[in-house]
């Protein structure tokens, strides 16, 4: 457990987040943020920089208890690896005799999920807006060749100018990495184990997930395709009154377009939520490119909406 924060179980990485020696002490506790399966988030300040993280205080003795060392070092390994704006960075980590400390950058703005229950649902402009952020970080993500697979509106998170920065990397799949332990569905199935009391897990979850079939990039997109119903209706797409209920829903492809949405947003969203993940739209032998000139995204300028106005935040 003391290499957790810094070994990748045999690879050789030079870890661009500095394994620092900072403590609790050198910051101000300032806020709870939110709560994970073994993970309390915290907002700090930093005393000597007055900057401020995100912290995320991992627990050791429930990580190992629930055998999830592979699920947190996945989470570590892969944020020290990305460099873009549509992911949360990872600044530093340490860690003590009981926790393991994530310092993260900070989004104030807290979860999209609450955006979309605060609004009750999305204009078509901001829905167009977040839809493209988030293939923007889909495309980056095909390029580090690794799946999300649990791509939902509780992590993507706001920043301070309202841009999405998405989270929680531990069921992700790093197609290049040689680490099977957690690429496998079954560390998906396992962590859907282990949330299956928490609210909207379950929902996102792609067909081919169900099946027990292996996972390519199409499960991220089935989930974009879930995310977008979501943001326009004010509900996911697939909704049983228990879980059992909604893996049939989501198994049979079941699931009602109210008519008044616009056909553009339609057309798309039926071309992601199609039950073969090799027919959905922008899978691995059409690339994202073909999903970013679906015409629900006319208008989107691809190059520079990370710097555009990002909508208001409720
Ligand atoms: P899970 O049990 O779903 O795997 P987790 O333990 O991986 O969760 P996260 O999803 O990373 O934990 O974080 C839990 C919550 O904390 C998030 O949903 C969010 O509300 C908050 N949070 C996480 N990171 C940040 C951040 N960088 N800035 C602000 N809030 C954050």
């Amino acid at each position: 457990m003391t290499d957790l924060v810094t070994d990748r179980g045999g690879d050789k990485v030079n870890y661009r987040a500095p394994r620092a020696q900072l403590s609790l002490s050198d910051f101000h506790l300032e806020k709870r943020l939110g709560e994970g399966s073994f993970a309390q988030v915290v907002q700090v300040q930093q005393k000597e920089t007055g900057r401020r993280y995100a912290l995320k205080v991992v627990d050791k003795h429930l990580v190992l208890k629930h055998k999830q060392t592979d699920y947190i070092s996945n989470e570590r390994k892969l944020l020290d690896q990305f460099d873009y704006e549509g992911i949360v960075r990872l600044h530093f980590t340490f860690q003590d005799a009981t926790s393991l400390y994530f310092g993260l950058e900070l989004c104030p703005n807290g979860e999209l999920y609450d955006q979309i229950q605060r609004k009750k649902r999305l204009s078509l402009e901001d829905a167009r807006f977040y839809a493209a952020e988030i293939v923007l970080t889909l495309e980056y993500l095909r390029q580090q060749q690794v799946i999300h697979r649990d791509l939902k509106p509780e992590n993507l998170l706001i920043n301070a100018k309202g841009h999405l920065q998405l989270v929680d990397f531990g069921s992700a799949k790093d197609l290049a990495s040689k680490q099977p332990a957690s690429g496998s569905n079954n560390g998906l199935l396992h962590k859907l184990a282990r949330t299956a009391s928490m609210v909207g897990t379950a929902e996102y979850l792609a067909p081919e997930v169900l099946r027990d079939e292996p996972t390519g990039y199409a499960a991220d997109l089935w989930a974009l395709g879930c995310l977008l119903y979501h943001m326009l209706v004010g509900q996911p797409p697939f909704k049983g009154a228990s879980e059992y209920l909604t893996f049939q829903l989501i198994s049979g492809g079941e699931y009602a377009i109210p008519g008044d949405m616009p056909e553009a947003a339609q057309d798309l969203i039926r071309q992601l939520l199609l039950s073969d993940p090799s027919k959905r739209l922008g899978t691995e032998d059409k690339g994202l490119k073909e999903l970013k000139e679906h015409r629900f995204f006319d208008g989107i300028d691809w190059e520079h909406i990370r710097t555009q106005e990002a909508p208001a935040v409720a």
